[in-house]
C-alpha cells in the first residue's frame, strides 16, 4: 500500500476574511494581463511557499523503503498506487477573474501561488470561464505524479474543464540539478533549464550542439551564400547592424556561416521590412531597436553565437519588388540548406515575440528528518495539452508524449504554409521551445538532443520520405520516390497560409527539385507522368462545403489559384485514394497550366487537362449513402454508386451533401447527379478488398485473398462553357465485384473531354 500521510490538516480560513465582492475589472483586455507583475518575486533563488503551497515540499510524504538489505539509505520514493500518483491536500476558493487571494498570497512571497495565478489567468484566457465575474472557484486538490523519470504535480478544479471534457488540471513539470539527492528520490529525470536561452548555461549548450565536434566543419561543406543577409556585427556598439549584398565589396571574402530564421509573419506584415524605398537605407544601417521583437531576439542570437549574418525573409527579399521576390522564393531551398543552423521560435506567433526568455521555475526546497536528506527541485508551469501530458506522467513518456512533439504539436510555427519547405530543407535545425531547446541534426550526426537532457536518442522522424529524397543524389525510382511529393503534400494540406494565393508558392522551391531529380513536368501541385496517381486525391469531409459552393466558385473565383483537377484548387487536408501498381487507363492528349509570372513552380492562371477515355454516367443518376458503421467504411468515400441494386464503384464527393438544416441525406439524385460523368483514370491491385467492398465482412475472414484489381476514376461535372468541358467534383474506385471492376467500363465507349 502505498504511504501517504499529511500532518497538514486544517484547512486556511483566509477566504473568509476576504472581502465577496472585489473591484469590478476595467473592461479592456489589458486588465488580464497580470503576467509581468509578480514575477520578480521568482528572480530570488530560493521561492517560499504559503502554508497552502507547503504541500508541494512533500515533507510529509512518507517513503516506502525499497531495498532494505544494504543498509539504511535515502530510498526511491515508490507507491503501490496504479499509475504512480499520489494526492496532496490542497483545497482553497478564489474569485474569478482577478484571484485577489492568490494576488495576495503572490505578493507576500509565494512563488507557486504566482505561477498558478499567471497559469489560470493563461487558461481562461484560452477557455473562457463558464461562470460570471465575482464567481468563486475552487480548487480541490494537486496531484503528484511520477513516472520513467517524468515528473509533475496537477493543479485540479472543475474550473478547468475545457469545452468537452470531464476534469481539469494544470500541469507543472518538476526538474532538478542532477547531482540533487531530489532526482533519485523523487524519480526526477528532466534538469532543470534556465530562464533565459542567452543564460551562460543556455550558450554553452547551444555552442556545444552548433560547433560541437566536426558539426561546424559538417555545415560548411557547401560554400554558398544567399543573395543578402543582415550583417549582425555591430560597430562599436553602436547598436546598428546592417543589410548587406553577395556583391557588395568584399567578394573575395569567404562564405560566412550564417543563420536561417524560420518562423511565421502573423496576421500582419512586420514592422521593419525591406522596400524599393528604404533598400538603400538598410544598407547604410538598421537600428536593432527598430526591429520587430522576434528580429530583435534572433539577432541577439547570432551575436551570442558569434556567427556574424543571419537571413530573414522580410529583410532579405525586397517584399514590394515582384520580381526579386519571385526570384528569391525560388532560392529557399539552397537558403535553408546551406544555413549553418536554421533557427525556428516555436511559439511565437507573430513577429512582435521573442523566444529568447522563458517561463520561470522556483525551487521548492525538500528536507526529510527521517533520513537526514536536504535537497531541492524545479517547478515549472507546462502550457500544453493536458491529455498529452497527462499521458505522459500516467504511461511514461513515448515518443508523442515528449516534450519536443507536445512542442512541435502545439506551435504556431507547425501550422503554417510557408515554414513547410523551410523545415525540410533544413539540415540542422535549433528549436525554440516553452519548455526548452531541441537540435535536430542530420549531419555529421542524425540526432536530436534535448536541453533537458532526458531524451538523447534519434526520434522516428516523419518525414523520412521527403529528407531521402532532399537529401540523396540517387537515380529516380517513379511511384517509389512520387510518394515523396505527394506524402508531404498531404501534411501541407493541413497547414494555413495567409494568402491562399501562396499555396503553390509556398512549395515551389520543392517542386523544382523534384523536376530537377524525376525531369518530369510539373503541372499546378502535380506531375505529368504520375496523373494516374497524383489527380486521385481527396477532401476530408470537413473540410468540404455545399455543390452549389463549389460550382460557384469554380465558375468564378474571387482569385484564381490552380485548375479544378490539381489538389492546390482546393483548402483542406487531402488524402490520397491510390493502391498497389497503378497504371494510366486513360490517354492524356494534353496537359497544360499558365505559370502566373515567370516562375514555372509558382502561381498559375490557368490549366487544362485533355483526356481520352472510358466515360459512363452516374448508374441511375442517383447516390446511395453507405450506412453509418459500416465496418472499415472509407470516410471520404462514402457514396456507392448501384446498378440494380448491385455495386459499381464508391465515390467520394468534393462537397457535402446536405437537405435543410444541415441533415444528412441517405441518397442523392436530381438534374446535378445525373449530369455528372465517370471517367476512368487509371488501374491498380489491393489485397485489402474489405477496405474498398461494399460487404467487408464478406472479405474480412479470408485467409490469403488474391490480389483484386481496383479502378481508379474523376466524377467531372459540365462547366457549360463550352462543349465537353469539365469540372472535377469527385473521385470513385471500383472493385471487381458485384457490377463493378474493369468489366463494367468495358462495356462503353471512349470520348475526348477536356479538364478545367
Ligand atoms: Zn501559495
Amino acid at each position: 500500500m502505498g504511504l501517504f500521510i499529511f500532518r497538514r490538516g486544517k484547512l486556511h480560513e483566509d477566504f473568509a476574511k476576504t472581502p465577496r465582492s472585489v473591484e469590478k475589472p476595467p473592461r479592456d483586455d489589458s486588465s488580464y494581463d497580470f503576467l509581468s507583475v509578480k514575477e520578480s518575486i521568482l528572480s530570488n533563488s530560493r521561492t517560499t511557499l504559503c502554508q497552502h503551497c507547503s504541500v508541494l515540499q512533500l515533507r510529509d510524504v512518507k517513503i516506502v523503503q525499497e531495498d532494505t538489505s544494504r543498509g539504511r539509505k535515502p530510498p526511491e520514493l515508490k507507491a503501490d498506487v496504479p499509475g504512480f500518483e499520489a494526492d496532496l491536500v490542497y483545497h482553497r476558493r478564489d474569485v474569478v477573474p482577478h484571484l485577489p487571494l492568490m494576488a495576495n498570497s503572490a505578493d507576500s512571497g509565494c512563488g507557486f501561488c504566482v505561477l498558478l495565478r499567471n497559469a489560470m489567468i493563461q487558461h481562461f484566457r484560452q477557455y473562457p470561464l463558464g461562470c460570471l465575474p465575482d464567481d468563486v472557484i475552487e480548487i480541490v486538490r494537486i496531484r503528484h505524479y511520477w513516472n520513467s523519470g517524468l515528473s509533475a504535480f496537477t493543479v485540479h478544479s472543475p474550473a478547468f474543464v475545457r469545452p468537452g471534457h470531464r476534469f481539469g488540471y494544470l500541469t507543472f513539470r518538476v526538474s532538478v540539478n542532477p547531482t540533487d539527492p531530489c532526482a533519485s528520490m523523487f524519480d526526477i529525470g528532466s534538469e532543470r533549464v534556465p530562464e533565459s536561452v542567452i543564460s551562460p548555461a543556455g550558450i554553452f549548450t547551444m555552442k556545444q550542439w552548433v560547433f560541437g565536434k566536426g558539426e561546424e566543419k559538417a555545415a560548411l561543406q557547401t560554400f554558398y551564400r544567399p543573395t543578402r543577409l543582415i550583417c549582425v556585427e555591430s560597430r562599436k556598439a553602436s547598436g546598428l547592424i546592417r543589410l548587406v549584398e553577395s556583391g557588395d565589396g568584399d567578394k573575395d571574402e569567404k562564405p560566412q556561416p550564417y543563420l536561417a530564421l524560420s518562423y511565421c509573419w502573423g496576421r500582419k506584415a512586420p514592422s521593419l521590412v525591406t522596400t524599393k524605398s528604404n533598400y538603400a537605407h538598410l544598407k547604410c544601417s538598421i537600428p536593432i531597436n527598430s526591429l520587430p521583437k522576434l528580429y530583435r531576439d534572433a539577432v541577439r542570437l547570432a551575436q551570442v553565437l558569434g556567427v556574424k549574418y543571419i537571413w530573414i525573409d522580410a529583410l532579405c527579399i525586397i517584399q514590394d519588388d515582384l520580381d526579386d521576390w519571385e526570384r528569391e522564393s525560388q532560392m529557399m531551398a539552397d537558403i535553408f540548406r546551406n544555413s549553418l543552423v536554421t533557427v525556428i521560435p516555436l511559439r511565437a506567433a507573430s513577429t512582435d515575440e521573442g523566444f529568447l526568455e522563458r517561463s520561470p521555475n522556483i525551487q521548492v526546497l525538500y528536507h526529510s528528518d527521517e533520513w537526514n536528506v536536504s535537497g531541492s527541485f524545479f517547478v515549472r508551469h507546462m502550457p500544453f495539452s493536458y491529455e498529452n501530458a497527462e499521458s505522459a506522467i500516467r504511461n511514461g513518456p513515448s515518443f508523442s508524449d515528449r516534450p519536443v512533439s507536445l512542442e512541435l504539436q502545439n506551435s504556431v510555427w507547425q501550422t503554417r504554409g510557408w515554414t513547410f519547405q523551410e523545415n525540410m530543407f533544413s539540415i540542422r535545425k535549433l528549436y525554440f521551445g516553452e519548455l526548452m531547446m531541441y537540435w535536430d541534426s542530420l549531419r555529421p550526426v542524425d540526432i536530436m538532443r534535448t536541453e533537458d537532457t532526458i531524451i538523447d536518442d534519434k526520434l522516428d522522424r516523419i518525414d523520412t520520405a521527403e529528407l531521402s529524397l532532399i537529401h540523396s543524389s540517387g537515380p529516380w525510382r517513379g511511384d517509389y520516390d512520387y510518394d515523396g511529393w505527394y506524402y508531404p503534400i498531404l501534411q501541407y494540406s493541413k497547414k494555413k497560409l495567409t494568402y491562399e494565393t501562396d499555396r503553390l508558392p509556398a512549395v515551389s522551391s520543392y517542386a523544382k527539385l523534384i523536376a530537377s531529380k524525376s525531369g518530369d513536368t510539373y503541372l499546378a501541385g502535380l506531375w505529368k507522368n504520375n496523373l494516374h496517381r497524383g489527380l486521385l486525391w481527396k477532401l476530408q469531409r470537413r473540410d468540404r462545403g455545399t455543390f452549389d459552393k463549389l460550382i460557384q466558385r469554380l465558375a468564378s473565383p474571387s482569385k484564381y489559384i490552380a485548375p479544378s483537377w490539381s489538389w492546390a484548387s482546393r483548402r483542406g487536408a487531402l488524402d490520397l485514394d491510390n493502391s498497389d501498381e497503378m497504371k494510366l487507363e486513360c490517354g492524356i492528349l494534353e496537359a497544360k497550366t499558365k505559370a502566373h509570372g515567370g516562375d514555372a513552380y509558382g502561381r498559375v492562371r490557368g490549366g487544362h487537362l485533355l483526356v481520352r477515355g472510358r466515360v459512363r454516367s452516374v448508374p441511375g443518376g442517383r447516390l446511395q449513402k453507405l450506412p453509418l458503421g459500416t465496418p472499415y467504411m472509407d470516410m471520404q468515400c462514402e457514396w456507392l454508386a448501384l446498378e440494380d441494386e448491385q455495386y459499381v464503384a464508391q465515390c467520394a464527393l468534393d462537397w457535402r451533401l446536405t437537405a435543410d438544416r444541415g441533415k444528412q441525406l441517405s441518397e442523392a439524385s436530381g438534374r446535378f447527379i445525373e449530369a455528372i460523368v465517370m471517367l476512368l483514370v487509371s488501374s491498380g491491385h489491393t489485397t485489402t478488398p474489405s477496405v474498398v467492398s461494399r460487404n467487408p465482412q464478406e472479405w474480412e475472414d479470408k485467409d490469403g485473398v488474391p490480389s483484386l484489381e481496383v479502378m481508379h476514376g474523376l466524377l467531372l461535372y459540365p462547366t457549360g462553357k463550352a462543349d465537353g468541358e469539365y469540372w472535377r467534383v469527385g473521385l470513385f474506385h471500383s472493385l471487381a465485384d458485384e457490377q463493378g471492376g474493369r468489366d463494367y467500363f468495358d462495356r462503353c465507349d471512349e470520348r475526348t473531354l477536356r479538364i478545367v
